[in-house]
């Protein structure tokens, strides 16, 4: 089938891989030119587990294009996938600027039947919105053309997302015509082989789909993070409590790790925007509400730690930090909302520096971080550094962030040696406390009250 894919991120470009890798001929456009000549010149904008080979291969074979010209793009696909960006706008609901120009920037130029696919998660009825807006571009040019607007919410998780749209665990598709819903089933017929995953729907139940599970991840990870700080005040270990709940079915062993705060592309814009559409309506969700306020809380929680071992700001100033893992979670370069920069922040405000090292992240932290506190970077307050070990030199403590798996077992021996005040902030439970102890370092993790 031929396939195009406005918009080459994170969704974008992984669909795109894996559709041509499927067999299909697809054409990526993005409008940002500067990464459509990386992918055209055998490069990759971002870090993704699986994707340059995948995308070298299909590009290789003819079966992967990249363009930066809507006319090029929009006469090459049966299907059009719109996978451009929704970020949250001031006031929280999901900025659609970019899905609906890009709507305008199709309908201004089909030329025959073709299925426009939501693969964005937008809000419900967007699909409505996509379909007037081409309309009015056919109308405009006096095309009388016939096209499909369908939903097909995307689950990937970045860091494992090749792997995610291969072997999808389902394939929403939000459909009110038989047509076009036949088209889907046909397209995504290689990732549907062993059972079926499809899940078909109407289109407005499929946009609320999406946003309805970010919405209980998110909620797990609130829920999980405030009942980690109680366990830290009761004498409790999180970690136990974590394995006694998640073993029972109900419940289930996915997203119960306590830690710094949810952050990323995702969660923190479809939560709000979730909210945003409930109040729009006159409708308090006030699970969600209170899911959103936690976070926000527990991203300040490792600093607060950090404060209260070394006797709060007289203390802090004059600390150097060293700090292991910029990006949100493991895996991926995305810094969107990363608990890393706020923690950073703080440290800084604070009158610590701060030593850090990511292992695919740090020109993308750099990026964000120059901009945002460019002073720190010249006086040498701020530095991200090339290894793990880099970090460690001449620092006071060491704050985990993320939880790269190189981070997983380091030799606590020579961390103890390293450390000046001999402590580790442990911000995704990743030791073993006794462990850590045993080499003479002090141990702070989230919710791991038995600890002390
Ligand atoms: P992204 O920011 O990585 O990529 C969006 C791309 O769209 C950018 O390259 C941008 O240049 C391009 N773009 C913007 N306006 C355009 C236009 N008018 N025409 C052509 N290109 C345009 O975003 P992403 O992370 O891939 O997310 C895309 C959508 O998918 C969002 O709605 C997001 O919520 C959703 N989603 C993301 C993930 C994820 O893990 N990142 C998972 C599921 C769903």
């Amino acid at each position: 089938m031929k396939v195009t894919v406005i918009g080459t991120g994170y969704v974008g470009l992984v669909s795109g891989a894996c559709f041509a890798e499927a067999g299909n001929k697809v054409m990526c456009l993005d409008l940002d030119a500067a990464k459509i000549a990386t992918l055209n010149a055998g490069g990759i904008p971002i870090h993704e587990p699986g994707l340059e080979p995948m995308v070298a291969r299909n590009r290789e074979a003819g079966r992967l294009l990249f363009s930066s010209s809507y006319d090029e793009a929009v006469e090459h696909g049966d299907i059009i996938f719109l996978a451009v960006g929704t970020p949250p706008d001031e006031d929280g609901s999901a900025d659609l600027s970019h899905i609906l120009s890009a709507a305008r920037s199709v309908g201004q130029r089909i030329r025959r039947s073709v299925v426009v696919v939501d693969k964005s998660t937008v809000p419900v009825g967007t699909a409505d919105k996509v379909r007037e807006a081409i309309a009015s571009e056919l109308a405009r040019r006096g095309a009388d053309l016939r096209f499909h607007v369908v939903s097909n919410p995307e689950f990937l998780k970045e860091g494992a997302a090749v792997n995610d749209f291969m072997r999808p665990d389902r394939i929403v598709i939000g459909s009110d015509d038989a047509e076009a819903t036949a088209v889907m089933r046909q397209l995504y017929k290689p990732f549907n082989r062993n059972h079926n995953k499809l899940i078909e729907m109407d289109v407005r139940s499929a946009e609320l789909t999406k946003y309805a599970a970010n919405a209980m991840l998110a909620t797990r990870i609130s829920f999980m993070n405030e009942l980690a700080n109680l366990a830290e005040d009761l004498g409790a270990d999180i970690e136990a409590v974590r394995h006694g709940i998640g073993s029972d079915p109900r419940i289930g062993p996915s997203f119960l790790y306590a830690g710094v705060g949810y952050g990323g592309s995702c969660f923190p814009k479809d939560v709000k925007a979730l909210l945003k559409t409930a109040g729009d309506r006159g409708r308090r969700l006030r699970i969600l509400d209170a899911v959103e306020q936690a976070n926000e809380a527990q991203k300040s929680v490792l600093f607060d730690k950090i404060s209260a071992h070394f006797g709060g700001s007289a203390g802090l100033r004059g600390l150097r930090i060293a700090l292991w893992g910029l990006s949100f979670k493991p895996n991926t370069d995305d810094m969107r909302e990363a608990p890393s920069l706020v923690l950073i922040g703080q440290l800084l405000a604070a009158g610590c520096s701060v030593q850090a090292y990511d292992p695919v992240a740090r020109d993308e932290a750099r990026r964000i971080l120059q901009a945002r506190h460019p002073d720190a970077f010249g006086s040498g307050a701020l530095a991200i550094v090339a290894s793990a070990k880099d970090a460690l030199q001449d620092v006071d403590a060491l704050a985990l962030v993320t939880e790269w798996q190189e981070f997983r077992s380091p030799d606590f021996d020579a961390l103890a040696a390293c450390l000046r005040r001999k402590v580790i902030f442990d911000g995704r439970n990743q030791y073993e406390p006794a462990e850590v102890q045993a080499a003479g370092l002090a141990y702070h993790g989230i919710g791991r009250g038995t600890a002390g």
